[in-house]
């Protein structure tokens, strides 16, 4: 299917790895100008000259977005260097273990900074180029925003909020034909997650158990697979689409999973 991505530029925060990584790659794969926007110069650098290496065009912006006003910067410098932005991928996150009996106060706002005030700020600052391109908006948030995961509050309250800002923004924006949907991946093996699998004695053993209780094959979802999804949602195949939520989870999230155990 030709999603019409074409010449398009794609903004995706936390580009240069994982989740965000497999997105700014199948971006590129369609034909649009992927935007890898991240903290490490390294990681971003090497993505962007490896895609130009294979042909395509792509633009790094190196960013800590945790901080406003390197928000405003990344989306200003996309602009200075394409003139446009037609899709903005909300997907930089840290999963920081900000606990409920253990954290403190200052520890969940840092982790609100880290993990939600960019998706706000981003959104907000991109929206008059938005306006322009009939773009939308992406945001990719967790499973864990609807069943919780323990030892995490900060973190979860920014994916929670990220679902709910999804259907804020999809009604505010329908007067200029902005569409506004949610990505919710589940068990994907990325960075981030092998370093939540460290936290376990037996990280192998933790990993199984949960390939086990996946129903559709009892595997983890790829990279890849999040990443069609994101871009089905960028396109205009998913043109009447707007304020839902896809769980690209091999069932994770909603099926019965006692069929496994
Ligand atoms: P990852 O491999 O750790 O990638 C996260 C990326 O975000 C990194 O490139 C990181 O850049 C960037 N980033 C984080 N904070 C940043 C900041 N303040 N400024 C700029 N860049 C920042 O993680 P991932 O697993 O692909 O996660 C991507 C998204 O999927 C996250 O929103 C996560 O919550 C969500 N998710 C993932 C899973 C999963 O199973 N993997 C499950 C549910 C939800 P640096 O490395 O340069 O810091």
């Amino acid at each position: 299917m030709d999603l019409h991505l074409t010449n398009k530029v794609v903004f995706v925060t936390g580009g240069a790895s994982g989740i965000g990584k497999a997105i700014v790659e199948g971006a590129a794969e369609e034909g649009a100008i992927p935007v890898i926007v991240n903290r490490s110069r390294e990681r971003g650098e090497q993505l962007r000259n490896e895609l130009s290496q294979n042909g395509k065009k792509s633009l790094f912006v190196q960013a800590d977005l945790s901080k406003v006003s390197q928000c405003e910067r990344a989306i200003q410098e996309t602009i200075n260097q394409l003139g446009q932005l037609d899709v903005l991928v909300n997907n930089a996150g840290i999963n920081d273990n900000v606990e409920l009996e253990n954290g403190s106060p200052k520890a969940f706002m840092q982790s609100i900074q880290n993990n939600l005030q960019h998706y706000y700020s981003l959104a907000h600052f991109a929206l008059p180029h938005l306006k322009k391109s009939r773009g939308n908006i992406i945001n990719v948030s967790s499973k864990t925003a609807v069943t919780g995961q323990g030892g995490s509050s900060g973190y979860i309250a920014a994916k929670g909020a990220q679902l709910s800002l999804t259907r804020e923004w999809a009604v505010e924006l329908l007067p200029y034909g902005i569409r506004v949907n949610a990505v919710l991946p589940a068990e994907v093996l990325t960075p981030m997650y092998k370093n939540w699998l460290k936290k376990f004695d037996n990280p192998d053993k933790q990993k199984s158990e949960i390939e086990r209780r996946i129903p559709l094959e009892q595997r983890m979802t790829t990279p890849q697979e999040i990443a069609d999804t994101v871009l089905f949602l960028a396109s205009d195949r998913a043109s009447h689409t707007t304020g839902q939520y896809l769980f690209p989870d091999g069932g994770y999230t909603h099926l019965d999973r006692a069929i496994h155990s």
